[in-house]
């Protein structure tokens, strides 16, 4: 296995509070890794820096041996690295397919007109949501709404997609499409940092998981024992 994406001794302050305090893992290409962790202890603050969108106090990020630390997130999006926000975040007023183009237009690979339109169906067809393309974004439903964020994400080819509770608040049967949705992509050999909560999502997808508790890293191995592990629980269970 190649390593593709490298965190080492990541860390971020806010004034006094150290909201990430020396985050060292490493993910290889193709695998889905679990970054979890109770409320607060880090996890949005890393997938922020992962993507550019604050800047580490220290530390760095580096895919595939380059160093993407200080680069603005638009570059680092170019380079590879694509994410999705707790709150979907969507153009309401365009079409599906459009906001599947916008995307397209503004990727890696700069695609525009019928090439776009092509390409943003094959992501649709990808995400189950190829015969909703020309229904208004904001008529969707929430599910729907999420699987068009996933093509927008995808459009942009990424390496590796930093997907942030993208299951939460689904029900039992749309938490099935979802988890089969991303286990999908683990197999077409995107690399997926995961942060979950539903642990079901996580013991069917991760094989890997990083476990954050007050900024720090406690635990990293296989999901089973890392779920399995007292100082994990402990954490968890906020005792
Ligand atoms: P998680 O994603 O694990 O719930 P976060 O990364 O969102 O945790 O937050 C980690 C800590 O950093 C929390 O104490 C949070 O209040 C704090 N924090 C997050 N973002 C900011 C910010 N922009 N300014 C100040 N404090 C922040």
């Amino acid at each position: 296995m190649t390593t593709l994406l490298e965190i080492s001794g990541l860390t971020k302050q806010f004034g006094g509070l150290t909201a990430v305090d020396g985050v060292t893992f490493s993910m290889d290409k193709g695998e889905v890794v679990g970054l979890l962790g109770p409320n607060g202890s880090g996890k949005t603050t890393v997938l922020n820096m992962v993507s550019g969108l604050l800047p580490p106090t220290r530390g760095t990020v580096m895919l595939n041996g380059e160093t993407l630390t200080g680069l603005s997130p638009n570059r680092i999006a170019l380079k590879g690295v694509a994410r999705t926000f707790q709150l979907v975040r969507i153009l309401p007023s365009l079409s599906v397919l459009e906001n599947v183009v916008a995307a397209l237009a503004f990727g890696r690979r700069r695609l525009w007109g019928t090439v776009a339109r092509d390409e943003a169906l094959a992501r649709l067809e990808q995400v189950g949501l190829a015969d909703r393309a020309d229904e208004t974004a904001e008529r969707l439903t929430y599910i729907d709404q999420k699987r068009m964020e996933l093509a927008r994400a995808l459009a942009a080819d990424p390496a590796v997609l930093l997907l942030d509770e993208w299951l939460a608040g689904l029900n039992p049967t749309e938490l099935r499409i979802g988890i089969d949705l991303v286990a999908s992509l683990g197999e077409r050999g995107v690399t997926v940092l995961l942060v979950e909560h539903v642990m079901d999502a996580v013991r069917a997808l991760c094989g890997r998981c990083v476990v954050m508790n007050a900024g720090k890293t406690i635990a990293d191995g296989r999901t089973a024992d890392v779920l399995a592990d007292a100082e994990v629980v402990r954490a968890y269970l906020g005792a």
